[in-house]
């Protein structure tokens, strides 16, 4: 058992993970978390009777047999847990009354694209191929950083069956994978399916295919539930978690940390400190900005992120269980909708009612999730009444254009809720308010095969989250968790221990 003790900023998906490894490795460990529980990001709030779920759509590795899926297991967060796989992952109604889905089963998915635009058979095919040849692909859980050249040939053996596939489509967005179709349905479909056409085209390419092998559902009882599964599990580890503890500043000691100091004024003694919490808050507000690794300077000053989010939720009394999809089912407009200083060109509408703990019986969850433009939000200071009238006109928007497409809507209407980039940035310190972390393309991840999780020149620091490995989402902040622990054993040359409950 190693008597060193481990400091953690942030108990969301990366700071528990960090906390589960360290303690399997003999740590002494304390997460200090701002919030009152668990989970950063991966959360969901009550209103009323019904429950918002304010992150998961689906869980990479859901189903057993990957080693992500044992990451999972050795977190404590799949077992007992059930998941829900969706048939649909998003489906595009245009103006002229056709409608698009995504169907999850391949098959399916090409016999619908071929009769929706029978011109397009070649690039449906194409498309429909390069999914399932995916479909056996598992991502590397080691980033090169902790593998060691023989864990790098070992990884290069696996790629190897799919380089040419990730030769042809890493570098391709959704906007120019939706270009090879000539029907402009499928087009506008593809394009804005993850809501940015700028995204690589290989995170729907991908996803479908982990959802044709059912690896990619839903888990029942939505997002907090599963960070809490983390959280026990960090627990009866023996970690230790102080809510409600907001760390204001890393401290040092000739050039090596020596603990944290929190916002009442305490100090922390620790031999390492892991921040699991927002890049440019660690390097800029934690510590004072005079040490950023080139390549950290170079993200946060040119990077691009996922756009941060604006999610207008209804408790509707209303039955939506017969329009259920991943992450939403997409309608054309004929005009675009302005909100928040945004064009839309089309609204997603995406019900929970797959999961019978976000409402009671024949009552819905229904929610439109919107890209946001931080410039807009940053103008409208937090619960300015600038701010509040924009939230307001927010709503009454999106009611409205819901009201067309499911007439009865507004006056059904039990609980709103409106979450802007501000909700996101109070909540979590993320700035503003984004909640994946940088878009990266080919070429960068070939020059860079990782993002460092280090400072230079201050050594006991470590930076474990999704914003050291891209682009985040839930697997990606507890992979940034494991591997900080990993590069710590490495350095004190213990062997890394990961064991399952
Ligand atoms: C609407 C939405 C949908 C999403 N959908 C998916 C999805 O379907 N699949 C998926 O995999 N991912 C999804 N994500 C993304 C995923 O939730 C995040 O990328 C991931 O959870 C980030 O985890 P993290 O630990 O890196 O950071 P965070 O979750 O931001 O955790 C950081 C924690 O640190 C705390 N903290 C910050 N500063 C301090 C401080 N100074 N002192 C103490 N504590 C501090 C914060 O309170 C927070 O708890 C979604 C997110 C959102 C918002």
């Amino acid at each position: 058992m190693s008597h060193k003790k481990i400091v953690i900023i942030g108990a969301g998906i990366s700071g528990l993970s960090a906390g589960c490894y360290a303690r399997m490795n003999g740590y002494e460990v304390e997460i200090h978390e701002a919030h009152t529980q668990p989970g950063g990001l991966c959360t969901g709030w009550k209103r009323g009777e019904y429950w918002i779920d304010g992150c998961l759509h689906w869980l990479m590795a859901s189903r057993p047999g990957s080693e992500l899926h044992k990451v999972w297991e050795e977190l404590g967060a799949v077992q007992g847990r059930q998941f829900y796989h969706h048939d649909v992952f998003s489906s595009l109604t245009g103006l002229d009354g056709r409608k698009l889905s995504f169907y999850t089963d391949v098959d399916r998915l090409e016999d619908h694209l071929n009769q929706l635009s029978p011109r397009d058979a070649s690039a449906t095919r194409a498309m429909c191929a390069l999914i399932r040849r995916m479909g056996g692909f598992q991502a590397p859980i080691k980033t090169p950083e902790v593998m060691g050249p023989l864990g790098g040939v070992a990884m290069m053996a696996k790629m190897l069956p799919y380089m040419n596939d990730f030769m042809e489509i890493s570098s391709l967005t959704l906007g120019q994978l939706g270009a090879r179709f000539q029907d402009p349905l499928i087009c506008q479909a593809i394009s804005n399916v993850i809501w940015d056409d700028n995204i690589p085209a290989l995170a729907l390419i991908l996803t479908l295919a982990q959802m044709n092998r059912k690896d990619a559902g839903f888990p029942l009882g939505g997002s907090l539930a599963f960070a809490r599964s983390i959280a026990q599990r960090f627990l009866d580890l023996g970690g230790r978690i102080v809510y409600r503890s907001r760390v204001s500043k890393i401290l040092e000691r000739n050039g090596q940390v020596c603990g944290v100091q929190l916002a009442d004024g305490a100090q922390v003694d620790a031999d390492y400190v892991i921040s699991a919490s927002d890049l440019h808050k660690t390097l800029y507000a934690l510590l004072d900005g005079s040490r950023v690794d080139p390549l950290h300077r170079q993200l946060l000053e040119t990077g691009r992120t996922y756009a941060p989010m604006l999610m207008v939720t209804f408790g509707v009394n209303m039955d939506f269980s017969h329009e259920i999809t991943c992450i939403g089912a997409n309608y054309q407009l004929a005009a675009p909708l302005i909100l928040g200083g945004m064009n839309y060109n089309q609204i997603g509408v995406k019900n929970y009612c797959y999961d019978p703990s976000m409402a009671p019986a024949g009552k819905s969850v229904v929610g439109a999730g919107f890209n946001a433009d931080w410039k807009f939000w940053e103008g409208l200071p937090y619960n300015s009444p600038a701010y509040c009238d924009a939230k307001e006109r927010i709503l009454e928007m999106t009611q409205g254009t819901l009201e067309q497409y499911y007439p009865g809507f507004a006056s059904r209407i039990e609980m709103v809720d409106v979450a802007t980039p501000h909700s996101y940035e109070r909540y979590t310190a993320n700035r503003h308010g984004i909640f994946m972390s940088w878009v990266l393309d080919g070429e960068f991840q070939r020059r860079h095969p990782y993002i460092p999780k280090t400072v230079p020149g201050l050594g006991g620091l470590y930076l474990a989250s999704m914003w050291t490995k891209a682009p985040g989402g839930v697997p990606g902040a507890a992979l940034a968790g494991r591997d900080v622990v990993q590069i710590i054993c490495r350095q004190e040359g213990k062997r890394f221990v990961a064991a399952r409950p």
